[in-house]
């Protein structure tokens, strides 16, 4: 009951499937390299996310960094600074300048409306994130797109098993990125997937995520080395099994934590989105000190000294990293107020009710 209890664990399958499913591994001794677990996994994502097409990758990170590699960006990229180190570093990492837009105060996610104005002759593509599962205005942002003839690549990496309005949300834009990281909804101990409706960037991905060798002699792209191996493909075939059942857990917790916080003072709750199927990733908590009467570095503090470790997504906003900052404009007071009042407690299937409670007991208190 008083062990640590952490923003979130990761799932584990029984172990004796897992053990079963890499057997085969001591048998064909075929470890990485499209290997038949890393193609069948391959397959059922892509029929569980209802998408056309989808590249498996070694992580999250380096698939949004082949994705604008894939789609031959230049010059600048309008993105929000609110997300993970991940999305700015894979603009920066491709050599091209990130411009930050403000975000909505509703959804966190990138302000649609907001964009045109930071466009520019260099302006190449939208990368767009939905924090915590929120759904982009991706309506808006798509219709800016095709006005400007911009490419928009969204950075799904809170969003596995989500649909919006009926579609997969990886059939939005141009290119998706999923995180299938031990932290995230589901995952594949470190994984990323790319999705996409241009069947011309399979081959292109397949050749990029693997040095470029087309063939012994022939080189031709400048690739890395961003392939998915056996063990990280059979961790995936043994968890798709059991990811509605972790999203339902998942739900119940949330509803739980709603009933008890949803009526207090301060404590703003985001409201679900509608027509959204959602993967109940995160449970974030907005946090006004005025009304609250604790600010949320306060409220992160008291949980910790009862061994609770809620953690600041996202705090700081990327655009004030210390290998950022003063380097490009950042004129974003939405995201900045956010940034420094929100809290994302624990949240996962197996997160006991009893803690569940006790957190919400904490939050309440709000006592040492
Ligand atoms: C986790 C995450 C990533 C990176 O994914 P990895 O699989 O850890 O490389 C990128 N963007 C966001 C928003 C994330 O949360």
């Amino acid at each position: 009951m008083n062990d640590r209890i952490f923003v979130t664990k990761s799932f584990m399958p029984p172990m004796e499937e897992y053990v079963e499913m890499i057997k085969s591994l001591w048998q064909n001794v075929w470890l990485t390299n499209n290997g038949s677990l890393h193609n069948e996994l391959e397959i059922k994502l892509k029929e569980y996310l209802k998408v056309e097409n989808a590249t498996l990758l070694v992580n999250g990170h380096s698939a949004l960094t082949l994705a604008i590699k894939a789609l031959n960006l230049k010059g600048e990229i309008i993105t929000t600074p609110f997300t993970f180190a991940s999305t700015t570093h894979a603009i920066v990492n491709n050599g091209i300048t990130p411009v930050f837009c403000d975000i909505d105060p509703v959804t966190y996610t990138i302000d649609a409306n907001k964009i045109e104005s930071l466009i520019t002759e260099k302006t190449s593509a939208i990368l767009a994130v939905h924090v915590y599962g929120n759904v982009c205005n991706v309506e808006k942002i798509e219709a800016i797109a095709r006005k400007y003839n911009l490419k928009v690549i969204y950075d799904a990496a809170h969003s596995f098993g989500i649909t919006y309005k009926n579609n997969g949300i990886g059939t939005y834009g141009d290119v998706n990125m999923f995180s299938m990281h031990a932290t995230k909804v589901f995952h594949t101990i470190e994984g990323g997937l790319l999705t996409y409706k241009d069947s011309s960037l399979i081959s292109k991905l397949k050749l990029l995520r693997n040095f470029g060798i087309s063939d012994e002699e022939n080189i031709i792209e400048s690739g890395i080395n961003a392939k998915m191996n056996e063990f990280q493909a059979a961790m995936g075939l043994c968890n798709l099994k059991y990811i509605d059942n972790e999203i339902i857990k998942r739900k119940n917790i949330y509803d739980l934590y709603k009933k008890e916080l949803e009526n207090l003072d301060g404590i703003d709750i985001k409201i679900l989105q509608e027509g959204i199927y959602w993967n109940y990733s995160y449970f974030p908590l907005y946090v006004d000190s005025n009304k609250y009467g604790m600010n949320r570095n306060e409220l992160s503090d008291l949980l910790k000294e009862n061994n609770i470790f809620p953690r600041k997504y996202f705090y700081p906003l990327t655009c004030d990293f210390k290998c950022y900052k003063n380097q490009y404009k950042c004129d974003v007071p939405i995201a900045k107020d956010v940034s420094n009042n929100i809290l994302v407690l624990p949240m996962y299937g197996d997160l006991e009710i009893e803690n569940v409670k006790r957190i919400c007991k904490l939050v309440k208190d709000k006592k040492r």
